[in-house]
């Protein structure tokens, strides 16, 4: 795994060890020729900064390094990344089977914007691969995965799903988020582009919004003239510059966090008061093989759920918990929860809704015994 791979700066005034922030809108040119032809490429060129920009460009090399894949664009937000995509290569008519639990507004953008603007969707459950073959039909444009899904943690087998796809002339799509990287290489097994929110693991410092799309140089240029310099979704290049810092600790803080998750968990399955947990790297896991096969680690995001069937039960030990923090988004240093009974609707039918004992949590780099002291403050409380 390369993330170290050269960041060249011999070229640069001092040759700084760290490149430069290219803190600047638009690029000059002394000669028309050369200005002529930035204009017939811009791809290609560093022209004006909601096209290309050195740091941008270099983080978005890296990422696609590390999927194994040519080329790549870094953007706004992962969200961002993920519409420039989509957006890209459907007209109306066209038909999209994408995985039941995609990121939220992922969803949206298919259900709100793209469905009454003509593009029809099939939400299949995606550890069913028979299911997802089934809803094909000769208007099937794209497939839309996420593996694992936030949650409940279900996996597609990657690879089937890319194979199948490949042969009917589908373009899919993968959201890496959750694995990074480090952990799961969807190009590899078949997946044209792979997709990523920066603002989690790879920064890992909570401190920006970022995402990105890799894959084959052809696709990502089509997502460049098409959605990517149309929406304007970019990434400030002082963002690139610190998300370049949190990458080169990506492998040491995933090894951490890895860590200290195990740990964690391994104590939570002793707790009587725990109901189950969904964590890949835990033995109840369903999909286990799948996992060992298409992953080589499981991070620290998972959910678990506790014996309580109240309400109230279900807040005090989210508001006992001092250490871990009460926050969406995930992958920074901070131990952060999700309490599903936040979202609880006592008009809503239970069998409709998360269950009020769930939780999500993300591992940080704290100690796992701090960790360990607050969730038992909260079992405590409850
Ligand atoms: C957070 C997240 C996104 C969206 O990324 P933003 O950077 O917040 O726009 C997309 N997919 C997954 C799986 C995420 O966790």
């Amino acid at each position: 795994m390369k993330i170290h791979s050269p960041e060249e700066t011999k070229d640069i005034p001092y040759s700084p060890i760290v490149p430069p922030v290219y803190q600047t809108s638009n690029f000059s040119f002394r000669r028309v020729a050369d200005f002529r032809a930035a204009f017939e490429d811009e791809y290609a060129a560093t022209l004006y900064s909601r096209g290309q920009n050195p740091n941008c460009a270099l983080l978005a090399a890296k990422i696609a390094e590390m999927e194994g894949t040519e080329a790549g664009l870094v953007m706004g937000s992962g969200a961002g990344a993920i519409s420039a995509t989509i957006v890209s290569f459907l007209s109306a008519g066209d038909h999209v089977i994408a995985v039941k639990g995609l990121y939220t507004w992922t969803a949206n953008l298919m259900n709100n914007i793209l469905m009454p603007l003509g593009v029809d969707i099939s939400w299949v459950d995606g550890r069913d691969i028979d299911a997802i073959k089934a809803t094909r039909t000769d208007r099937t444009r794209m497939l839309l995965l996420e593996s694992p899904n936030s949650l409940y943690f279900h996996l597609q087998d990657i690879k089937a799903c890319a194979d199948w796809a490949r042969q009917h002339n589908i373009l899919t799509t993968l959201d890496n988020s959750y694995a990074t990287p480090l952990f799961q290489n969807p190009h590899s097994l078949g997946v044209d582009l792979v997709t990523h929110s920066i603002s989690k693991y790879i920064n890992g410092h909570s401190d920006l919004v970022a995402g990105a799309v890799v894959g084959p140089e052809r696709l990502i240029r089509q997502i460049f003239l098409k959605g990517y310099m149309t929406f304007g979704s970019v990434l400030s290049a002082a963002d690139a510059h610190l998300i370049l810092r949190g990458l080169r600790s990506l492998p040491a803080r995933m090894r951490q966090i890895q860590e200290t998750t195990a740990t964690v968990v391994d104590w939570l399955s002793q707790q009587s008061m725990v109901r189950e947990i969904y964590h890949l790297g835990h033995a109840s896991h369903p999909q286990r093989e799948l996992v060992k096969r298409q992953m080589s680690g499981t991070t620290g995001l998972f959910s678990f759920r506790l014996r309580v069937d109240d309400l109230a039960s279900a807040e005090r030990f989210a508001d006992a918990l001092r250490l871990i923090r009460m926050a969406v988004s995930w992958g920074g240093y901070e131990s952060l929860i999700i309490p599903l009974c936040s979202f609880y609707d006592s008009e809503i039918p239970a069998s409709e809704q998360h269950p009020l004992d769930m939780y999500r949590l993300s591992i940080g780099l704290e100690s796992a015994d701090d960790i360990i002291a607050d969730l038992q403050a909260g079992l405590d409380a409850i």
